[in-house]
This record gives structure tokens, sequence and C-alpha cells, in this order.
């Protein structure tokens, strides 16, 4: 459909002029000769753009102006008079052109080029206008799923600024609402964190700089963030395909709970609550490693309760494992926290002592015997069972190479302190 155009002219000579001129370029011309007939067509929502003259009979094109609505249809005020009052009144009052209608004429050419460049620009205007509303509603969909979403979330630009977030970020972090806003940098974000005591007092700037670094290093990253009141957050990072970096915020409190609680059941004797053989060879390996390469001693004690048969043949098997459980406490009360113990298997208990000579061994373990011997579990019903344990010491040597050896050393000492007659310590 061809542009619809509106002259409101009373000039019935310039107005045929134009006309045939519009016309001729394609447009589709409807003419009025009156003011107030005018002002109701140019209402009528039906022409895509309106011509006005101002000097009208009984109603000014200034007034028609006023009362249209330019920004719906345009107006392009079409007038003899070149007094710029009234151009700029014009323009004030939101006349997208004034085109002077110069007597000889050549104003005819120009009406056709404004009509186009003013409708080109409401095209214009109307699409960016529509561009906006989609970028908005985008905008609001998004922060309707961040709103949502269960981790915390923030994106900042290049510059380190903040673009967006949503409230589960402000709340993971305990953050005041008013400093989390858009454009907030995260240089100000983390130096709140820093007075909420979330960063490690002794190295706070530090802390602040190497956080700085992750979002802005453009690489991914995965952290924990340990927080004062005991919660822990991931934090992952990654940046985004425009130059953003997008950070998300997850509560694994309760994860890390778990797996620390998993690893404790993995690492530990249920019932006495000491490493198991697991764990206990794993740490001692290691102890044992690092002494050698330091040509440090290292020792290791192996240790059978005696006669442990009887205990449960007389006492019972839950009386039996009172007495486990209470020779392993006080060995872990009797030893210092280097040394390394574990439960080797039924009522057998292992102990590494790393930078410990033979001689300071064998004093730790007569310790251990005397104090084991003279300790004594009462049973409910007011029994007390007393025990004792033999041990045998063995010491790194130099062509040991693995724990097995110094075990096996030790275990031959053990035997040879029960032959020995129990309750007593040997040396390999
Ligand atoms: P010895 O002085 O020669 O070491 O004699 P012993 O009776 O201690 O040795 P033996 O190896 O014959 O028996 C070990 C006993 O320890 C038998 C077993 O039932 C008991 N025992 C092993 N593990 C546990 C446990 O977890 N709980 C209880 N109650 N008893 C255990
Ligand atoms: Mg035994
Ligand atoms: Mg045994």
């Amino acid at each position: 459909m061809s542009t619809r155009i509106l002259y409101v002219e009373d000039d019935a000579f310039v107005a045929r002029m134009a006309k045939r001129r519009l016309e001729g370029d394609g447009f589709d011309v409807t003419l009025c000769e009156d003011g107030a007939a005018g002002l109701e067509l140019g209402q009528s929502g039906e022409f895509d753009i309106i011509l006005l003259d101002h000097m009208l009979p009984g109603m000014s094109g200034i007034e028609i102006l006023k009362q249209l609505n330019p920004e719906e249809t345009p107006v392009v005020m079409v007038s003899g008079s070149s007094e710029l009052s009234v151009v700029v009144e014009a323009m004030r009052m939101g006349a997208a052109d004034y085109v002077i209608k110069e007597t000889d004429g050549s104003y005819l050419d120009l009406l056709p080029r404004t009509v186009n460049r003013v409708l080109t620009h409401m095209k214009l205007l109307e699409a960016k206008r529509e561009a906006d509303e989609r970028i908005a509603k985008q905008a609001e969909t998004i922060q309707g799923v961040l709103d949502n979403m269960d981790p915390g979330i923030t994106l900042f630009d290049p510059s380190m600024q903040l673009i967006s977030y949503n409230d589960r970020f402000t709340e993971l972090f305990d953050l005041p609402p008013a400093l989390v806003t858009e454009g907030v940098p995260l240089i100000d974000l983390l130096k709140q964190l820093a007075s909420n005591g979330e960063f490690n007092a002794d190295r706070v700037d530090e802390e602040i700089a190497e956080r700085l670094d992750l979002f802005s290093s453009g690489e991914t990253f995965r952290i924990d963030h340990q927080r004062p009141n005991g919660l822990v957050i991931e934090i992952r990072g990654g940046p985004m395909p425009v130059g953003e970096f997008i950070a998300s915020y997850t509560d694994i409190t309760e994860r890390k709970m778990m797996e620390e609680e998993l690893r404790r059941l993995a690492t530990t004797d249920p019932l006495t609550g000491v490493n198991n053989r697991r764990r206990y060879s794993e740490i001692s390996e290691r102890e044992m490693t690092r002494c050698k390469r330091y040509r440090h001693p290292l020792c290791v004690l192996m240790l059978d309760a005696d006669h442990f048969k009887n205990v449960n043949d007389t006492y019972g098997h839950e009386a039996g494992d009172r007495v486990l459980k209470a020779l392993a406490d006080a060995c872990v009360a009797e030893l210092r926290d280097v040394d390394v113990l574990g439960r080797f298997g039924g009522e057998e208990f292992t102990v590494t002592l790393p930078e410990t000579p033979m001689e300071t061994a064998l004093e730790a373990a007569e310790r251990l015997r005397a104090k084991l011997a003279a300790t004594d579990v009462e049973l409910e019903d007011g029994q007390r069972i007393s025990f004792t344990v033999s041990i045998g010491a063995s010491c790194l040597a130099g062509e040991d190479e693995g724990l097995t050896d110094l075990l096996n050393r030790a275990d031959a000492a053990l035997y040879k302190a029960k032959e020995e007659g129990r309750n007593r310590v040997v040396a390999a």
C-alpha cells in the first residue's frame, strides 16, 4: 500500500501542484483546505504523515500541530512564513521538519524527499523501540531465570563492574543489598567481604588481589570459599564469549560435611576411632620415605593384647570390645601428636614413631606397656578387667625398602616378647 499523505493547505493552487508532484512519486495524497477539518482528519490515524500549512483560515498550523500527536503521525510544516519564531515554535511542538514555500516552486521537489526522509527516520525509531522492548523483555527473562536459581550468580563486565546478579548471591555472603547494585566494582564487593571477615586476617590484601586476578584472568576456575560462619561456598568462574565474566556461588557445606564424614569412615577403625590399617600404612609409608631421605631415625612398634581370647571367653565379646577401645584411648593419650597409631587388625595395633631412634622408641614402648598394664576397664556390673600387651619394636635401616620390612621385624620381635612370657617390650 502506498504512503498516505494528508496535506492541509488552503491555497488550492499550491495544494494541487503539491498533490501532482507527490502522486508522481507514488504517494497517495488527501487534500484538506480547512484547519478544523484538517485537525479531525489528522487525528483519524489514517495517514502516515501530515503536511501542514501554517496560515489557514480559522486555525493556524501551529495550533493544529499542538493538538496532534507527532510521535504517532509525523508532521511536516509547509509554510510561506520563514519567520524564525514560527519555525522554532513548530519544531518545539514536535514538527519533524519545516519546508518553506519558496515562490519559485522549488520546494515542490523538496516535499517527496522530506516525506521519505521523515518516514525512514520514523521507521528506524520504531525498529529501535521494538529492539529495545525485545532486549528489555529478554533481560527480564534472564533475571527471572537468575532469581529462580539456587546458586548465586554474578556477571561482571571486562572492567570488573557488576552487570547482573541475583539475590541469592547477596544472601549467600550476607552482603548489604544497597551495595550490590548494577555497576558496583568487584573491588568494592571484595572490600566489603574483607570487612566482614571473609578473608584470612593475616593476608587480606593478598587474598583480595588473588580474587581480583581470578576474575580478571579470563580463565575458568573453581575454588572453595570458607565463610567465617562455617559455610563453604564453591565459587566457579568462567569467561563469556563477549568478554564478560560469569561466576556462580553454591553452598556446598553439607556436601563437604558428607565428604569429610565419608573420608573419616574410610580411614578410621569404627570400634576404636584410630586409623585403620590402610590409613596407618599410608601415613607411615610417607613418614618412612621422608625419614629415609633425610637419614633421620624412625621406629615401629607392633603391639598385641595378651591372651585376649581369655578376655572374650571370660567377660564376653562386648567387654572385649570395651577393652580394645580403652587400650586405643590409652595409646592415643600416651603417644605424641606426630606418632601414627593404627589398628592393624583384631587385638593388634601398630605405632610409627618418626624422628625416633631405637633407644627412645624402647622407652616410649615401655611407658606405653606399663600404662596399659595399669589401665583397667570397669564393666556395668562393677567388675574391673585389667589387661597387658606385648610389644615388638623395630628401627628403620638403610636397606629397608618399604614399611613391610619394618613391620615384619617388629612382628618377629613381638613373637619373641610373647615367647619370653608376654607383657614386655622386645627390640628387633
Ligand atoms: P596372645 O597372647 O598369644 O596374643 O593370645 P591371644 O588370645 O590374644 O591371641 P589369639 O590370636 O589367639 O586371639 C586373639 C583374640 O582376639 C581372638 C579374637 O576373638 C579376639 N579379637 C580380635 N578382634 C576382636 C574384636 O574386635 N573384639 C573382640 N571382643 N575380640 C577380638
Ligand atoms: Mg593377642
Ligand atoms: Mg593377635
